[in-house]
């Protein structure tokens, strides 16, 4: 796929000449791309970690197929290239198959070329940008069959993929989710509509752009459900889905050979809080700690509420000394937190002095089963409170359980 992508882009490099204005749009296109990278990275990096054997889409079409009205072959190519490779670095953040997302760049780079050559079969002679004579019935046909195209020709190289990389499981699941054809017959659309825009009126994309980013939020929020997994004191997700990342995320840290740390953490003497200020305060308390926890910790790790005043951090791809340092990060904020709030007889009080114990472990230092790794953890959450709280504890190693051993933490 590599090989016929790059053997299009030099056929084709020298038929259309590159212009300023292609320049112009190719920077636009470009920085709508990241941007849109950067409002979605936190839902991207769940979906993407999704079932394996599923295909992964994206609403990077509005970009790409915006880039098939405006670019030269060898500009969109550059733009769908840096963009992956921005996704890769500020997405995934290496966490995701590399030789994947090139095999995926390849896919819609020649997807992109067969959308042009329907276009070139549409208005012979003319060249890019499309956009500047799609006009009358004949242009909207040409829309349409120039979308099949990139859509078909993306769809059956990825399937193709899946389903010989997965033998064993039904062809059905490789096919994915029916709302992915929707997702990108609204990307393809509002692509042509950004590129025909922008030709004569370049000052459209900022509007275009926060379109499609509220639709893209508006639109997959609710398709994952983490309102509903939302706990709603302290806006954390809750525990089943903490724990279903958990399992995806141990899935491809084992596939990769990678690492994956959790942290659990607990409220010291968070009773005398409630005791002594009341529940509110204490919720108050609590949702300033969550707070504080999450601003603690790299924007790709997952902080969920375990339990009452129990916090669960995943943090991918760390090594032993990285997961300590975090544990002691959160420590040490928690610590300086000055939570203001009421008392029960309705004065102003500012509660400070909370600490937190931690418990840490890794996969797969520590254990290789999610469920082993969380007890190791949770005991280490218990040594930590027993030698006096406000402390990190790493969990030790759990030695896989031989059939007549004792299994030691
Ligand atoms: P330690 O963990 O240091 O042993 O002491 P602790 O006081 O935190 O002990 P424990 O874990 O046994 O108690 C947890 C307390 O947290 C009990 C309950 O009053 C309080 N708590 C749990 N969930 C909530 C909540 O949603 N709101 C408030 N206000 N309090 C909560
Ligand atoms: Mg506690
Ligand atoms: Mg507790």
């Amino acid at each position: 796929m590599e090989l016929a992508t790059v053997l299009m882009l030099v056929t084709t490099a020298s038929l259309t000449p590159i212009t300023s204005s292609a320049w112009l749009w190719f920077t636009l296109l470009l920085g709508a791309s990241a941007i849109h990278f950067e409002a979605a990275q936190g839902i991207e990096r769940i979906r993407e970690a999704g079932p394996e054997g599923s295909p992964y889409t994206h609403m990077q079409s509005v970009w790409y197929f915006a880039g098939v009205l405006l670019l030269p072959l060898p500009l969109l190519a550059a733009l769908i290239f840096l963009s992956f490779t921005y996704e890769w670095f500020r997405v995934f953040r290496g966490q995701a198959f590399a030789y994947r997302k090139v095999f995926s760049a390849a896919t819609v780079v020649l997807a992109v070329g067969a959308a042009q050559l329907a276009f070139a079969a549409f208005f012979p002679g003319i060249g890019t940008p499309y956009a500047a004579v799609l006009d009358g019935p004949l242009g909207a046909l040409a829309v349409v069959v120039a979308g099949l195209a990139y859509r078909l020709v993306n769809y059956a190289l990825v399937i193709g993929a899946i389903v010989a990389a997965n033998p064993e499981q039904p062809a059905r699941k490789a096919l994915g989710h029916a709302s992915d054809q929707l997702i990108i017959a609204a990307s393809v659309g509002l692509g042509y509509a950004v590129g025909v825009f922008t030709v004569d009126r370049p000052w459209s994309m900022p509007i275009l752009l926060v379109t499609v980013l509220a639709l893209h939020m508006g639109l997959l929020l609710p398709q994952f459900r983490i309102a509903a997994h939302t706990d709603a004191k302290t806006g954390l997700v809750d525990a089943a889905w903490w724990s279903d990342r958990a399992v995806d995320q141990l899935d491809r840290a084992r596939r990769l050979a990678r690492t994956v740390g959790v942290l659990m953490i607990d409220l010291d003497h968070f009773k005398e809080v409630n005791d002594r200020y009341g529940h509110l305060a204490g919720d108050r308390v609590l949702t300033a700690v969550a707070e504080c926890v999450r601003h603690s910790v790299r924007s790709l790790d997952l902080v969920g509420r375990w339990g009452g005043e129990e916090f669960a951090v995943l943090v991918p791809a760390v090594g032993v000394d990285e997961l300590h340092a975090a544990a002691e990060r959160v420590r040490a904020a928690v610590q300086t937190l000055a939570v203001d709030t009421h008392d029960l007889e309705g004065r102003d009080v500012t509660v400070t002095g909370l600490t937190v114990s931690v418990g840490a472990g890794l996969f797969p230092g520590t254990a290789v089963e999610l469920s082993d790794l969380l007890l190791a953890v949770d005991g280490a959450l218990f040594q930590a409170k027993k030698q006096g709280r406000n402390r990190t504890v790493m969990a030790a190693r759990i030695v896989a359980a031989q059939p007549d051993e004792q299994r030691t933490a």
